[in-house]
């Protein structure tokens, strides 16, 4: 899995201010989550020259710098999936990308906007990072560390499939200096993961945990989706019970979407259905509910509309941080996407384009996008939001505009909805708007990027 950075760029989810809030029941096709913006489909190819002039220039003073890396293999397919992933390539070809991802590394490391910076925060996704052996992660640890060190880093996320993870490989990514691992484990149920086209089992869930917590990994998270196909309400309290059981340092809960590219949704045009075969959104959020007050019982806090943490004071994400407060963040790998010195980027979608690019000395960058200070103004809120309350003063004084000002519209429907919360400068969302804040979050996109009409 990767992290969540996918639009919702769906009229359908747009409704005038001060209207009921719509109903959305069913699960049909689409994406769900919001985590850029503005959306994808306003960046250009066109705008890829003002990026790369960018690069040219100094950093930005103070921001802080993170460092993605996408691996984008997988044993297989899941039937949800909707990432950029590879489940054919044999030893010489992930040798290939390794080099190319370290080439595409070194271009970036000699451009002024990063030369002599150290990343802050590392993160590695996919695909299937834990899908690389030992000594192709030595390859690529070693060679990124020496162009750009990495030693006095934050946090290092590394995700993992857990039939990926034998003992001797966690030992490995742990001595890569990760200190964050990330498991993708999405239930417990065989007969659910099989269904839906997972690669592991229980069984090799609690064996990588075990190894996880035996080699002392500072902080472990694991991954679960609420709506699975076949889920039901029996079974989901059954994998709550066992996640709470595993006492993980941080759960991050995605609720089932499906959007166009996904096996599930080939399958659903093939019969002509509109509706997912997938719970509906409120029985979604009832048992994203339902799993957060169970951790909730055990001394967990709600840090996100994902995320459920066992000690905040300890336990951060550095990288999500960064991420929704305008850090930079160098993205290097097929088809991921970053944003430096203000300008979004994202790189060439398919395997062979992206190598035959930085074989070519080029970076290989397919669109790009200079967001105006009031779309990074929306960006950052919105994004913040998703953790559940913000400071009107810290974003006035970062942006210029209170934002009970700048958001007087939307703020006022989200009220009205009855999912607001104001005390002093806080403003803040209900459990129950928490839970679909990213439906909510389209009231705050400029009208333009919610009719999906991009001039
Ligand atoms: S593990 Fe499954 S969901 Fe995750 S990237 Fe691979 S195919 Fe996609």
């Amino acid at each position: 899995m990767t992290p969540k950075f996918e639009m919702n760029t769906s009229p359908a989810d747009a409704s005038p201010p001060g209207s009921p809030a719509p109903p959305r029941t069913e699960t049909t096709a689409g994406n769900y989550f919001v985590s850029n913006y503005p959306p994808f489909a306003a960046w250009r190819t066109d705008a890829v020259p003002d990026f790369e002039s960018t690069l040219h220039q100094p950093p930005r003073p103070g921001v802080p710098l993170g460092l993605y890396t996408h691996i984008p293999f997988c044993r297989k397919r899941c039937h949800f999936c909707y990432f950029r992933v590879y489940t054919d390539k044999n030893a010489d070809d992930i040798r290939t990308y390794i080099d190319a991802v370290l080439s595409e590394l070194a271009m970036y490391a000699a451009r002024p906007a990063i030369a002599g910076r150290r990343p802050r925060f590392l993160y590695f996704g996919g695909g299937t990072p834990s899908y690389l052996s030992p000594d192709q992660l030595g390859v690529l640890s070693e060679g990124m560390k020496r162009l750009m060190p990495w030693d006095d880093a934050e946090e290092i996320t590394f995700e993992g499939e857990p039939g990926t993870l034998t003992d001797h490989k966690l030992r490995a990514i742990r001595a890569m200096g990760v200190t964050r691992l990330s498991l993708g484990i999405e239930h417990f149920d065989d007969h659910i993961l099989e269904i839906n086209g997972r690669a592991h089992r229980s069984k090799e869930i609690l064996r990588a945990y075990s190894y996880a917590r035996e080699i002392g990994f500072p902080q472990v998270n694991i991954d679960l989706i609420a709506g699975m196909v076949e889920e039901t309400e029996d079974k989901w309290r059954e994998a709550v019970a066992r996640a709470v059981e595993l006492r993980p340092d941080s759960v991050t809960i995605y609720q089932m979407e499906v959007p166009y590219n996904t096996t599930i949704y080939q399958r659903m045009k093939a019969e002509g259905r509109l509706a997912a075969p997938v719970a509906d959104w409120e029985t979604k959020r009832r048992w994203v509910h339902h799993a957060y007050s169970e951790f909730e019982k055990v001394g967990y806090t709600v840090t996100s509309t994902t995320t459920v943490v066992k000690d905040p004071g300890r336990v951060k994400f550095q990288y999500r941080a960064g991420l929704f407060s305008g850090a930079d963040l160098l993205s290097v790998g097929v088809a991921s996407f970053g944003h430096l010195s203000g300008v979004h980027y994202q790189n060439l979608h398919d395997f062979q384009p992206h190598i035959d690019a930085v074989r070519a000395g080029r970076l290989p960058v397919y669109r790009a996008l200079r967001p105006s200070h009031e779309e990074l103004y929306t960006r950052e809120f919105m994004l913040q939001l998703k953790l559940g309350s913000v400071s009107a003063s810290a974003f006035a004084s970062k942006f210029g505009t209170d934002p009970r000002v700048q958001f007087a519209t939307p703020l006022e429907t989200l009220r009205q909805w009855g999912f607001l919360m104001e005390h002093g400068d806080t403003l803040g969302l209900t459990r129950d708007g928490l839970l679909q804040v990213d439906r909510l979050l389209m009231e705050f996109f400029d009208p333009k990027y919610r009719s999906g009409r991009y001039a």
